[in-house]
């Protein structure tokens, strides 16, 4: 018998506003219209007939776009409170498109602390292309509004920053881009849509790298873009489409399949790292914790304004910057590993992996040195990945007393 409540298009009941931890479950349809697959099929196709000339079936080619990659986009836009998504190959897939919203000799402001591959794209390449770029610590709004130039076109953000985990006010960022008919772009990595929506305080853009929270598994690369204007969509499809950086169907159901997860994952990983920078920030040999779930993080109260979880990064300090190496080699439960987001906890040392692109003097001065190590919190039982710090800082205190 019918029961009365109508459905739309994704097959959600009309009912009800459902919340994103159903939603990171459903995504954006909730079983296939055609065959009812509960899982969105990896449509593993790189053309599609048409019915005739002029007509499409909304798919024609994968590079264009694919069934099982709209389905991520789509899971991730819902999420992310945006109205457009768009998947890439990678992380820097995504940044690579957004870059090119600007044109040479647009001035861009970029948090000074954020993602290696991302000051190497900057710096690198678009800096010899006529692009100019202030890094400032945009945690500082001061510094942000002494940056501006009359030829600044965007302010692009990582809050919490990464390494060193500073929250830039995303309201605040946004207003003053806008008032000069600038774009904001928030690398959303770090808290994922779960805990944080910077297009809800006025972002233009939210960007993943949906390697890390949003496929969660360390088994996939993807990237991805959510925005809310038609005007930006044209030109964002475009460069997707024309440069080809585009997730392919089995990394799309792969990502689509992490993120069924993503709540129950986040919220024990918010939990865990909680658990453990409290345990770190007791312990003799560390000598500073960076986590902005501290009430006495610079900018704790904007953190719990802005977002609904600190996340699952911890980065710290040693009191000994000769305990670097034993205590890479030492953990034994936690994989000394560049990356994060993923269930399996990873020990990063940022100076020689994730921030080595950056210059001495630069990385120096945001605090990227030899002390500093980056824990990415996986969904281990938090008592485990304690005992292990534990053991291996023992290593640690007996080989450099
Ligand atoms: C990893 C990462 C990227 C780059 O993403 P890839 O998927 O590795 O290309 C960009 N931003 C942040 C914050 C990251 O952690």
């Amino acid at each position: 018998m019918n029961t009365g409540t109508t459905r739309d298009a994704s097959g959600y009941p009309h009912d009800r506003a459902y919340s994103p931890r159903t939603l990171a479950v459903h995504g954006a349809q909730l079983f296939d219209p055609v065959t009812g697959a509960v899982s969105t099929p990896v449509y593993q196709s790189a053309t599609f007939r048409h019915p005739g000339l002029g007509q499409s079936t909304g798919f024609d080619y994968t590079r264009v776009t694919n069934p099982t990659r709209k389905a991520l986009e789509d899971a991730v836009a819902l999420l992310e409170k945006g109205t457009y998504g768009l998947a890439f190959s990678s992380g820097m897939g995504a940044v690579s498109a957004v870059i090119k919203l600007f044109r040479p000799g647009d001035h861009l402001i970029v948090s000074e602390d954020l993602y290696g591959g991302t000051y190497r794209l900057f710096n690198v390449y678009y800096r010899t292309y006529g692009y100019a770029f202030s890094w400032v610590d945009t945690s500082d709004f001061a510094k942000i509004e002494a940056a501006m130039r009359s030829e600044t076109r965007g302010i692009f953000i990582e809050t919490p920053s990464n390494p060193m985990m500073k929250v830039t006010d995303i309201n605040r960022a946004a207003d003053l881009i806008h008032k000069r008919g600038g774009l904001l772009v928030v690398d959303n990595t770090f808290l994922s849509p779960y805990f944080q929506n910077p297009l809800e305080r006025g972002a233009d853009m939210a960007l993943h790298s949906g390697t890390k929270y949003l496929a969660g598994h360390n088994d996939a690369l993807a990237g991805l873009i959510v925005h809310n204007s038609i005007a930006l969509e044209e030109p964002l499809r475009g460069v997707q489409k024309s440069e080809g950086a585009t997730l392919g169907p089995f990394d799309s159901w792969l990502t689509l399949r992490g993120l069924k997860t993503l709540a129950i994952r986040m919220e024990r990983q918010n939990e865990n790292a909680g658990r453990i920078a409290g345990w770190l920030r007791a312990h003799p040999l560390i000598e500073k914790v960076f986590y902005p779930g501290f009430s006495d993080h610079p900018q704790y109260r904007l953190s719990r304004e802005q977002a609904r979880g600190d996340g699952g990064m911890v980065s710290f300090y040693l009191k000994n910057p000769a305990h670097a190496p034993a205590l890479l080699r030492s953990v034994r439960l936690i994989l000394f590993a560049e990356s994060l987001g993923g269930v399996e906890s990873l020990l990063t040392y940022p100076l020689a992996q994730t921030h080595q692109a950056i210059p001495e003097a630069m990385r120096l001065s945001t605090g990227v040195n030899e002390k500093l190590m980056r824990l990415s919190v996986g969904i281990e039982d938090a008592d485990d990945i304690i005992a292990d710090l534990e053991q291996a800082l023992i290593v640690c205190a007996r080989e450099q007393p």
